[in-house]
């Protein structure tokens, strides 16, 4: 007897459809193969919200009993395979029921694989994945973060590219014939799309990582209130006035301690502050609270409490005055501010990079606005079509010349 487990990581509403065409791919896999299968999301993570990190499940046994034995826990304490379909989720996991940041590969058992989705190499991605006390694997495949939710499907093949993968990673569970004839009678499904993971599955690479490997942060946490620290009632605690920063001038708000930290990020704002006309917009609608009032009347993004969602873009009326740039383009939460302060040649340049980078690994949840995924598509096969079309080459442009 034996069974296999795994996880998918990823952004709760942007990519729930995407997260659940794997899991379930994994069941009807499964089945073709002779064994049993079941698929369940996180029950904590129920109320999905943008972009909040979210675990769907899938658990491959031989008998049915195993399986059962297997279904009366909660969720699994430990997977053999953690599926991650957005490389920003390597700097950790911060779920709507979690209280601090997770390690990317704290489920992963000793000797088990981190499978992703990303442009990045296993070294850059490894600046962020916190160290693990056991060796494991990091498999990847090379494609940037599919957004496929609720609002748009993108079908870039990543769900048939995931599970060839996995069954080079699990083939005592999922052989490839399995796989390939699961995706083409799943209604989503085609020849194409088993091409696609039959691709994966031979190109998947996987690179094995040592215990002394990963980023040395220790994960923010914090306590969770015992039972009777909890007050009567509903109340929820007004954010306390914040202090001035410098000499009685500029203003740095409080922030609620408990908010979601860093992991719901995809993007961070990138700020021209010599391009700032000073109108206040961001500091009024961002919904975090995150802009410090600068003694000069600039305006810093905090990120400690900055949640990536774009707002300060969309409403500052300056030109490219505020860029949100991929999370993978950075590895510390430094104020920009401060380094513009300190030295604001060296910040133009910084700044440049940072926003260059955003052309090579450009990131949208694909709901802004209607025709957003069209002009997308055409974006990248102007700039030759590698990314999304990863699966099978041309195929989406042939599928938009129809
Ligand atoms: S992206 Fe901008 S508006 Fe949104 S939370 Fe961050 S700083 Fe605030
Ligand atoms: S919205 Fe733009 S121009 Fe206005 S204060 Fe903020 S950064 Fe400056």
């Amino acid at each position: 007897m034996a069974h296999f487990t795994c996880e998918v990581v990823y952004r709760g509403i942007f990519q729930k459809n995407l997260a659940a065409r794997i899991c379930r791919g994994i069941v009807l896999s499964s089945r073709k193969a002779g064994r049993w299968g079941i698929a369940f999301g996180r029950y904590g993570d129920s109320p999905q919200r943008n972009g909040i990190p979210a675990k769907d499940f899938a658990i491959v046994a031989d008998t049915q009993e195993e399986l059962e034995q297997n279904m009366a826990r909660y969720e699994p304490k430990e997977v053999d395979v953690t599926i991650c379909v957005d490389d920003t989720l390597s700097k950790g996991v911060e779920s709507w029921a979690w209280y601090g940041l997770q390690p990317i590969n704290r489920l992963t058992v000793p000797n088990g694989t981190v499978l992703m989705t990303s442009l990045q190499s296993p070294a850059d991605l490894l600046k962020d994945i916190h160290k693990k006390e056991a060796p494991y694997n990091l498999a990847l495949i090379p494609a940037k973060a599919s957004f496929s939710g609720l609002w748009v499907y993108k079908e870039d093949h990543t769900e048939a590219r995931i599970l060839g993968a996995l069954a080079k990673l699990q083939p005592g569970f999922l052989s490839l014939d399995a796989v390939c004839a699961a995706i083409q009678e799943a209604e989503w499904g085609s020849e194409l799309k088993a091409a696609s993971a039959r691709k994966a599955h031979d190109r998947l690479e996987t690179r094995p990582v040592k215990s002394t490997e990963g980023n040395r942060e220790t994960p923010f946490s914090f306590e969770k209130p015992k039972w009777w620290e909890m007050r009567e009632g509903v109340t929820i605690p007004a954010i306390p006035v914040g202090k001035p920063m410098e000499d009685g001038k500029g203003y740095v708000p409080e922030r609620n301690p408990y908010f979601k930290k860093f992991a719901t990020r995809t993007m961070r704002p990138v700020i021209d502050f010599d391009k700032c006309v000073k109108c206040t917009l961001c500091w009024i609608q961002c919904p975090d609270s995150c802009f410090d009032v600068t003694p000069e009347g600039l305006y810093d993004a905090n990120m400690e409490s900055c949640c990536g969602c774009g707002v300060c873009e969309a409403v500052c009326p300056a030109k490219e005055c505020v860029t949100m740039v991929s999370e993978a383009a950075f590895e510390d939460n430094a104020s920009q501010w401060e380094m513009w302060r300190k030295d604001k040649g060296a910040y133009q340049t910084w700044m440049t990079n940072k926003i260059h980078s955003k052309e090579h690994i450009t990131r949208s949840h694909g709901f802004r606005f209607r025709g957003q995924y069209d002009q997308e598509i055409k974006q990248d096969l102007d700039q030759g079509g590698i990314d999304i079309t990863a699966g099978i080459p041309g195929e989406n442009a042939a599928g938009k010349q129809r």
